[in-house]
């Protein structure tokens, strides 16, 4: 094998291996270095794709229980295969896999197999072989991050790769972090026949969406089951063989309660991974949180050095990963390769869903921008009383003085497609007007935007 490329890309998570073949297409030899026995890193083995896969279970599970008989739908004696389901799972994430495979043959991508460090400038070393390179793309991307006092062992206290795992559903499963992984995950679990207790340290969920969104989305889920203590830190977690038992203080300080768990989820976030990759030895700056330190074209301070995905500042999301990919490909490539960070929508896949795009209506106050608000409930679209999924809104935030749009905010079913919409309009710099004067097909769940874009100049026609 030549030891000479290109590029040599570190980690084939979704911003190495998009990198790597954007790269490809662009006509340089490309190398991609991944130290797991499968390609897509956290996001199709550990992440995204598996959590997925067993939303979708879980919810065919809950709907066949308890929706199916509102629709006349009589089934009777319906049961759990755990098993089966977590295999689907697997056949999910491998044939997931498999594709990045097929896509690095088809592109001429060289999967370099085993762990890359970085030796000097322009050098990768791996499994004992040295590699040259004439730029080194590290998309190592994050980890889950520890909490003192709390050891993950992945059977009574798991991380969300051990919480996909689970090999019988628990009776009470505690979930330490109200952000977007402890949500889905808690969910799953609960369809499945669960207890679930999310304990969060602040005094909402989900934390950077839209505050009046997050707090509808929190009476959702209270109503599905889940029980939530905010303003609440975890300061211990004592392990038994009867399960965990954990120390839980207010957030403020005070007297401490015990909360017992028979698993308990550690998901308060994730930290960019950069161990064993020897950025100490070449002069890597990172920053004061450990993510590697980029400027606006996604160059560290050592020349030929670049870095993309979770591992650098920004949203931790799959796609953001992604175009960053893009984008550097195309730069090295001596193109203008660009991502508009003020449009990455952000979706929780819990049913119904959370989604959003642009500001908040806190960031724009926060800014000191004036802007109006458009709102439409899904109870009064009729796909979605069709459905039998009414729960939610979507809200359009607009300039005052323009109309531009500045943000978009869904709670309801699919509001991560729904947003598209929105993204897409955003891009191209639209006006509520624009949307709301946007032909919308009757009946979709899509005319619920388009009345919200109405309602932004508070002439909306169904309710
Ligand atoms: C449970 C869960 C659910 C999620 N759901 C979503 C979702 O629905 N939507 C979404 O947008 N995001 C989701 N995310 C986040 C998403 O997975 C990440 O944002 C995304 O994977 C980041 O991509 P990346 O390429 O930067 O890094 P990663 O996907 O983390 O990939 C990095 C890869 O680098 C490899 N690596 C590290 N160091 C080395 C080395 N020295 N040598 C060789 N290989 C190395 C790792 O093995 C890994 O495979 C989820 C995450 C989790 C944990």
């Amino acid at each position: 094998m030549s030891d000479s490329f290109d590029v040599i890309v570190i980690g084939a998570g979704p911003g190495g291996y998009v990198c790597a073949i954007r790269a490809a297409q662009l006509g340089m030899k490309v190398a991609c270095v991944e130290k797991r026995s499968t390609l897509g890193g956290t996001c199709l083995n550990v992440g995204c794709i598996p959590s997925k896969a067993l939303l979708q279970s879980s919810e065919n599970f809950e709907e066949t229980k308890h929706k199916f008989a509102d629709h006349g739908i009589m089934v009777e004696g319906v049961k759990l295969d755990l098993q089966r389901m977590q295999a689907r799972k697997g056949e999910v994430v491998s044939a997931n896999t498999k594709g990045v495979e097929f896509l690095f043959k088809k592109n001429k991508v060289t999967w370099l197999k085993g762990e890359g460090r970085i030796t000097a400038p322009g050098k990768v070393e791996v499994a004992g072989q040295s590699y040259d390179a004439k730029n080194i793309i590290i998309a190592t991307g994050s980890d889950s991050a520890p909490l003192r006092g709390v050891e993950v062992d992945e059977k009574q206290v798991v991380t969300s790769t051990g919480v996909l795992e689970l090999e019988k559903v628990p009776d009470h499963l505690v979930v330490i972090g109200g952000g977007v992984i402890g949500l889905e995950l808690g969910s799953v679990w609960r369809r499945l026949g669960a207890e679930v207790t999310v304990i969060e340290y602040l005094d909402r969920l989900a934390p950077g969406m839209d505050g009046e969104t997050a707090k509808q989305f929190e009476r959702v889920l209270t109503k599905q089951g889940i029980k939530f203590k905010l303003k609440s830190k975890v300061t211990a977690a004592a392990k038994s063989a009867e399960g965990v038992t954990l120390t839980v203080e207010p957030a403020s300080g005070g007297a401490a309660e015990e909360v017992k768990a028979d698993v308990v989820l550690l998901a308060i976030g994730r930290r960019p991974y950069t161990d064993n990759l020897g950025l100490a030895e070449v002069g890597v700056e990172l920053d004061e949180r450990g993510r590697v330190k980029t400027d606006k074209h996604f160059a560290t301070n050592v020349p030929g050095i670049y870095a993309i995905g979770d591992v650098i500042a920004g949203a931790m999301l799959a796609h953001k990963a992604e175009d960053e990919g893009v984008a550097l490909a195309e730069i090295l490539a001596g193109q203008a390769g660009h991502v508009n960070y003020g449009v990455i929508p952000a979706i929780v896949y819990t049913w119904p869903e959370i989604a959003s795009v642009g500001e908040s209506e806190e960031e724009l106050k926060a800014r000191g921008q004036a802007y109006k608000v458009g709102k439409f409930p899904f109870m009064a679209n009729g796909r979605a009383r069709a459905m039998g999924d009414v729960d939610g809104f979507v809200k359009i935030l607009a300039d005052k003085e323009t109309d531009r749009v500045l943000g978009a905010h869904i709670l309801g079913p699919d509001a991560g497609t729904l947003i598209a919409e929105v993204a897409i309009a955003m891009e191209f710099g639209a006006s509520a007007e624009d949307v709301a004067r946007t032909c919308h097909a009757h009946p979709t769940l899509n005319e619920a935007v388009k009345e919200a874009a109405l309602a932004v100049d508070g002439r909306p026609l169904h309710i």
